[in-house]
């Protein structure tokens, strides 16, 4: 199941988001292996959104609401719909809380990210067929 950058698009798997992240923040590898997941103050890692965002993983209220990923510098511009589908993931991420596994799947299943369509076109939204 991935999860996708809601800034550059790029697809992450969800298990390297909640598993394997954590990871790189320099933690012991016990306290890592029992992270229960929770990105905020209730965690048993509180300051594990923090950490995250220092490798740069920026989330929502959890780790399936991918805001910005580690991706996002070595691609080019931001844009107008880099910004609406951040929102739109943001709040996808606040009515599911800490669900992340279930957010995944409803960004999966309802392609949530893409719908937004890429970057590409982003000056021009209408179809020029002449
Ligand atoms: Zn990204």
């Amino acid at each position: 199941m991935d999860v996708t950058c809601a800034t550059c698009l790029e697809p992450w798997e969800w298990y390297h988001l909640r598993y394997d992240a954590i990871g790189e923040c320099g933690l012991s590898e016990e306290l890592v292996g029992q992270w229960d997941g929770i990105l905020g103050p209730e965690s048993n890692i509180p300051n594990a959104k923090e950490l995250l965002e220092q490798q740069g993983y920026y989330f929502g209220a959890n780790v399936s609401a991918l805001l910005r990923c580690p991706c996002c510098h070595k691609k080019t511009k931001d844009s107008r719909r880099a910004a609406a589908r951040r929102e739109l993931v943001a709040m996808v991420g606040e009515l599911l809380g800490d669900d992340s596994d279930g957010m995944a799947s409803v960004m999966e299943d309802q392609d949530l990210n893409l719908g937004l369509g890429d970057d590409d076109d982003d000056e021009d939204d209408y179809d020029d067929d002449e």
